[in-house]
This record gives C-alpha cells, sequence and structure tokens, in this order.
C-alpha cells in the first residue's frame, strides 16, 4: 500500500546545451542534448524511495513513447507503476530546457499534459491509496482541482498532508488548513504569504506566523545553499546546510521533500526529519540531473 503517498507529476526534461541561448526567431546549434525523468511529483517519489522510504507513487503520463520511458524508469528503480495512470488523450507532460552553457542560464517551457488532466475517476481508483497511507506528498504540478480533492480525502482520513508548493501560483488558500506540513522555498514562502523578502530567521518566523494563521500545522523553508528553516508551534530552528561542492542545485527542493517525508515516515520529529532532509538535499546537488542525481540510503547515511 506504501506508508507514503506521493501524487504528483511525471515531466519528460529535454535539456539541450548552447554557447548563449536563442533569442525569438532565432536557431542556435547546440552542443549537447539529454533526455531524462522530471517532474516535481516523481522527482520526490524517486528520492523517497532511494532514501528507503515504503512509498507509493500516482501519477499520469500519455500513451506515447515519453510515458513508456517513465514507466520503464520506475521499473529499473524498483518502484510499483500500477498507479501510473495512461491519458489515451493528453501527451506525457514534458519540459523544454535550454541552457547557456557559459553562464548556467536557462529557458524553460512546461507543458504539463496528461499530469494536468487527472480526472474523478483517477482520484477514485487512487483513493484506497490514498486513505490508507501515512503521509500524503503534494505539489502544484497536476491540475488544482484535482489537488483540493485529494487534500479532501486525506484530511478525511486522518493522513498526515505535507505540501510542498511550487511552483508558486495562486491557489484556492481555504486548503491551507487541511494541510500539516508546507515546505516552501524562500521564493514561493513569499509570494505565499505577503512577506517580501525571506532571507533569515526573523523573516522566516513571520511567513511562519502568515502560514500558521491560514491554517496549516508546521511550516519548513528551503533556503538553498544557507540551510533549511523549520517551525512547530513556538519552536523555530534554523538547519544549516551541509558543505558540499554543488555541481548542478536542480531537483535539491524534490531531494529534501522526499527525504523529509521519509524520515517523517520513520516516526523522526520534525527537526530530525529536516536534518534528514537537508543532507538528501545536499548529496543530489553534488551530481548532475534531477531524479538520477537522488541519494541511495547508505550514502545519507553516511554524512547524517
Ligand atoms: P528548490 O530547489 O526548491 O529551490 P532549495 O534550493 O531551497 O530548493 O534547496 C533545497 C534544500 O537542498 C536546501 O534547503 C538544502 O537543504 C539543500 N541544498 C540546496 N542547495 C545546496 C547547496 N549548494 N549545498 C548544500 N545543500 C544544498
Amino acid at each position: 500500500m506504501g506508508k507514503i503517498v506521493v501524487f504528483g507529476s511525471y515531466v519528460t526534461d529535454l535539456t539541450g546545451w548552447a554557447g548563449h541561448l536563442p533569442v525569438p526567431g532565432e536557431t542556435v546549434i547546440g552542443s549537447s542534448f539529454k533526455m531524462g525523468p522530471g517532474g516535481k511529483g516523481s522527482n520526490q517519489a524517486v528520492a523517497a524511495h532511494r532514501a528507503g522510504a515504503d512509498m507509493k507513487i500516482i501519477t499520469k503520463v500519455g500513451d506515447d513513447v515519453f510515458g513508456r520511458e517513465a514507466i520503464d524508469f520506475y521499473m529499473k528503480e524498483g518502484m510499483d507503476t500500477d498507479m501510473v495512470f495512461i491519458d489515451k488523450e493528453k501527451e506525457t507532460g514534458s519540459a523544454l530546457i535550454m541552457v547557456d552553457e557559459i553562464t548556467g542560464q536557462n529557458s524553460i517551457l512546461v507543458t504539463s499534459g496528461a499530469c494536468g488532466n487527472i480526472t474523478d475517476s483517477d482520484i477514485e481508483k487512487a483513493r484506497p491509496y490514498i486513505e490508507q497511507a501515512e503521509i500524503l506528498l503534494l505539489q502544484f504540478e497536476i491540475n488544482l482541482d484535482a489537488l483540493y480533492k485529494i487534500i479532501d480525502i486525506a484530511h478525511a482520513a486522518g493522513v498526515r498532508v505535507v505540501l510542498n508548493p511550487a511552483p508558486a501560483m495562486e491557489i484556492d488558500e481555504s486548503i491551507l488548513c487541511k494541510v500539516d506540513v508546507v515546505t516552501p522555498n524562500e521564493v514561493e514562502a513569499a509570494i505565499l504569504t505577503g512577506i517580501k523578502e525571506v532571507v533569515d530567521m526573523e523573516s522566516a518566523t513571520r511567513a511562519a506566523r502568515v502560514f500558521f494563521q491560514k491554517g496549516v500545522g508546521a511550516v519548513v523553508i528551503t533556503m538553498g545553499k544557507a540551510g533549511v528553516f523549520v517551525m512547530q508551534g513556538e519552536e523555530a530552528r534554523f538547519v544549516k546546510s551541509r558543505s558540499v561542492k554543488a555541481v548542478d542545485t536542480t531537483g535539491a527542493g524534490d531531494a529534501f521533500n522526499g527525504g523529509f517525508v521519509t524520515a517523517l515516515s520513520e516516526e523522526k520529529d520534525i527537526f530530525a526529519a529536516v536534518e534528514f532532509g537537508n543532507v538528501v538535499g545536499a548529496l543530489s546537488v553534488t551530481k548532475k540531473g534531477t531524479a538520477p542525481s537522488m541519494p541511495r540510503r547508505e550514502e545519507i547515511d553516511r554524512m547524517l
């Protein structure tokens, strides 16, 4: 069944590197290309799985070559694929990523495709897994009408809801009172709370209080290489990041979230779970890529 259920997106990352990014109308000959599994939901699920969690992924892909790649990838990872829905009409979500290899800047065009088309019938099929989970982990890369229904089901069943509110977007804030832990990065925290800059313990504490007013149970704000802020009740802490040589920070937030819920599912308290997620996030930036850069449990335990 899975102690942790991740209900989220799968997106095929199509990344090309070039000496400069094309301007509108320009064609640039690039130097290299890589295709890989991505999407916040999928990346977080892979991070949890590799960290040793009893985990189930629920996602949706198209009936196309990218969708088949997704299923192949999960099978190679040893993950269950029976809750990977296949959309007969919509294509698999994709991210067209162009990277300037000199500056590292990128331009990204994401189409959510199948994972933006979660239907009521998909939700009904998923319902038993959601209701029997201990923890449900969600993000904003699936259609929001479905997200709200899924949160309602989990909340009614007493499942602990962890929401990674990414990418930042306008939502119906009334759902936040059904969220046990919210895990934005500093940019998402600023947008969702209206606190201009969430940059330190003081501003993060103010942002956390806004989340508490909206009914969220506990607040975790990831702050890149600075570390992670966590507040539960009146207790706030800042966990400094682990010092590593960063090669590629894409997917660090996904790694953190996967690690964080894994530790929660092992009965660790929220502060210990943040320490664990912090290590998973740090290890993920030492390798290129998103899902393929997620560390395995042995590596995590060595750094803890
Ligand atoms: P996102 O990818 O969502 O923007 P962050 O950049 O905040 O997320 O990264 C998530 C977490 O990953 C951080 O809170 C930290 O624990 C870890 N992390 C990210 N970048 C680094 C880094 N350069 N060195 C060490 N840890 C990092």
